[in-house]
């Protein structure tokens, strides 16, 4: 039997790719279409061993291509678009796209209609966009010369002796500690790491702070907190990057990469569906919210980075999928029992790697060895499990 409704997704990344895969093994009659700027899915989670150690891992290992993730499933109920949403028509339930030029196809507009929607379009951020950062892809560049980005990262990293890291959160200090054994061969290296926070990983205990503090302090990263970066920039010159903090004060260096938190990909994003932040705000069930309608029914969905739910992990995508998934059945079905509420995202699990041998993290309660990090995700970033987890 042909499918009898349509799903369009958003956004073809961890969150888009597993509410694709969970609806399609869960509920019948549909059809999904999944839209990304790339054909290509980025395995970001090991960003900063790939951006600091060119040679860690093989391309092939972090980079995934998106239609091959689906070829279990049949064309009549799974098709992919390689282009960007523009816009989205929410009463005439369309989405805009700016299809890109593949295959000796000419890059086109092209209006989808959709019975519902799942907007899963995540975030960037400064140094993936290259804006006020050197260009360095923590996340995907929407594009397929994502590779070749890549590598222009890598190597701008290769040639620099000197670095300034902004942001302590988890990514900065892993990047912090891949970049410090990677400086280690290099004479009059310096590697600093600067937050606004007292503490670098604010978010996780002290422990796990204090932790990270002396693993990265024993690799010669030179850590100042609590001082807040004004600005950014680069000579044309010279190439030499100045920070400047708040107060005046200015610092040199090679290169300067910020790892100061994250953007919402939403400029398709009608303004109404935005809340704060530029994040979409969505209920319980993640169906999202027009400003100023209390109440209203859309048929609309947002799940991962780009909703207004924290923290943006991609641990706790996993948990909003599943809910998401069961509210879109019910919809679907018309049924009103197997709703499902999501109630946020239950014990803190995050692991952060120092280099290639220790870390810390926070498992719960529990602030976690650097032996333990190492075993969990240190070794490769979870590369080993990424094929299994994006085919499913
Ligand atoms: C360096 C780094 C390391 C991380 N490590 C961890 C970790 O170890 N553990 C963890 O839990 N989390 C980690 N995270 C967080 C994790 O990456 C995010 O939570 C996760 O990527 C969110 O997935 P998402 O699908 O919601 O959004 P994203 O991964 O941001 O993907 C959004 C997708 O939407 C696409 N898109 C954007 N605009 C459009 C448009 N207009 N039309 C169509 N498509 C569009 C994008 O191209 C992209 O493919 C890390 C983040 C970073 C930056």
């Amino acid at each position: 039997m042909a499918p009898t409704k349509t799903v369009v997704i958003v956004g073809g990344s961890w969150a888009g790719i597993k509410t694709t895969h969970a609806i399609l093994k869960g509920i019948s009659n549909v059809k999904v279409i999944l839209i990304n700027p790339s054909a290509t899915h980025y395995f970001n989670i090991a960003a900063p061993r790939i951006l600091a150690k060119p040679t860690a891992f093989a391309p092939e290992k972090y980079t995934f291509y998106i239609p091959e993730l689906f070829e279990k499933y049949n064309a009549e109920i799974f098709s992919f678009i390689q282009g960007a949403a523009q816009s989205i028509d929410i009463d005439g339930k369309t989405v805009a796209i700016a299809t890109a030029a593949v295959e000796g196809k000419e890059a086109r507009e092209l209006v989808v209609p959709f019975d519902y929607l799942v907007i899963a379009s995540g975030s960037t951020t400064l140094a993936t966009l290259g804006r006020d950062s050197v260009l360095a892809p923590f996340k995907t560049t929407g594009s397929d010369d994502l590779q070749s980005t890549i590598e222009q990262a890598q190597k701008t990293l290769a040639e620099a002796e000197t670095a300034i890291i902004g942001g302590a959160g988890a990514v900065g200090v892993e990047f912090a500690g891949e970049l410090a054994e990677a400086f280690q061969s290099k004479k009059g290296a310096s590697v600093t790491l600067l937050t606004n926070t007292d503490r670098i990983l604010p978010e996780l205990k002290p422990g796990a702070s204090s932790s990270a503090d002396s693993t990265l302090s024993r690799l010669g990263v030179k850590i100042r907190t609590s001082v807040m970066i004004a600005g950014a920039s680069q000579d044309s010159a010279s190439k030499q990057w100045t920070v400047t903090l708040e107060g005046g004060e200015t610092l040199t260096a090679d290169a300067y990469i910020s790892t100061t938190g994250v953007i919402p990909n939403n400029s398709f994003i009608p303004a109404d569906l935005r809340a704060g932040g530029g994040w979409v705000p969505i209920d319980a069930e993640f169906r999202v919210q027009r400003q100023g309608k209390d109440n209203e029914k859309l048929p609309i969905y947002a799940v991962g980075d780009i909703t207004t739910l924290a923290p943006r992990l991609l641990n706790t995508v996993a948990g909003q999928v599943p809910v998401l998934v069961a509210n879109l059945k019910a919809d679907i079905e018309k049924s009103t029992a197997n709703r499902r509420q999501y109630s946020g995202p239950g014990m803190t699990t995050v692991v952060v790697p120092i280099g290639a041998r220790s870390g810390t993290g926070q498992i719960w309660f529990f602030v976690v060895w650097g032996w333990l990090v190492w075993l969990v995700k240190g070794r490769d970033y979870f590369l080993f499990m990424a094929g299994s987890l994006l085919r499913s």
